[in-house]
């Protein structure tokens, strides 16, 4: 690893590249106090010195963002040299995506996943719906068509069904936020150091396959509240 020596406690020690000091604070140098150019290699949990897990305190997230908000800010780099304010200037940067993206449980999820390597799933219809999505489809055509047609009766029945169905679906949604929730502490455990890698990678499958089938839903979900 370049410009930071790891210590006991596993916090990277950071290299000025200002004075030359170590610095345990990443973003500003606590000998000098000048801000630090952003490592290429820098993700959003690391920027944030945050461990790659995906339950994470979002208050406590939220108290970062404006804690090193305040700090970064390039108004206060006015008269800094070219490169410190540069390093302003991507340091506040790189903290508002880091927040937007980490503050919600699901694009966290999906830029962890991007992390380990997995390329955004395509949307699928869960094995156990297929029938039902396919059946869900037809019907709001038919509701297309007999609103064109003006056919009252046939409107209000397919509205009623369609309905029913989006209730269904609402609760598909929820079960696959509990089963998410239940993988997210299985990844979040099996990323300690001695444990089950094989686990580790079948917990990302599981939640990949899960966010695929969540976001089909939530299509036809919309399909659907905007049809009826
Ligand atoms: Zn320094």
């Amino acid at each position: 690893m370049t410009q930071s020596i790891i210590n006991n406690d596993q916090t990277a020690l950071v290299v000025c590249a200002h004075c030359g000091a170590e610095s345990a604070d990443p973003h500003l140098c606590s000998e000098c106090e000048r801000v630090q150019p952003v490592p290429s290699a820098t993700d959003y949990f690391s920027f944030l010195g945050l461990p790659r897990k995906l339950m994470i305190d979002e208050a406590e997230l939220e108290r970062t963002f404006y804690r090193l908000s305040r700090r970064l800010h390039p108004d206060y780099f006015m008269n800094a040299s070219t490169a410190e304010r540069q390093a302003s200037i991507d340091r506040s940067s790189m903290l508002n995506d880091a927040y937007r993206t980490l503050r919600d449980p699901i694009s966290r999820t999906q830029y962890l996943l991007s992390l380990e390597g997995y390329k955004e799933a395509e949307k699928k219809a869960p094995p156990d719906l297929l029938e039902e999505v396919f059946d869900l489809n037809m019907q709001i055509e038919e509701l297309k068509a007999a609103k064109k047609m003006g056919d009252a009766g046939v409107v209000a029945a397919e509205r009623r069904a369609l309905g029913d169905a989006l209730d269904r679906l609402n609760a598909k949604l929820k079960e696959i936020g509990q089963q998410l929730f239940a993988l997210f502490e299985l990844w979040d455990r099996s990323s300690e150091p001695g444990s089950d890698q094989k686990e580790r990678k079948r917990a990302l499958d599981r939640i990949s396959e899960l966010l695929s089938h969540r976001s089909y839903i939530r299509n036809l979900a919309r399909d659907i509240k905007e049809e009826i």
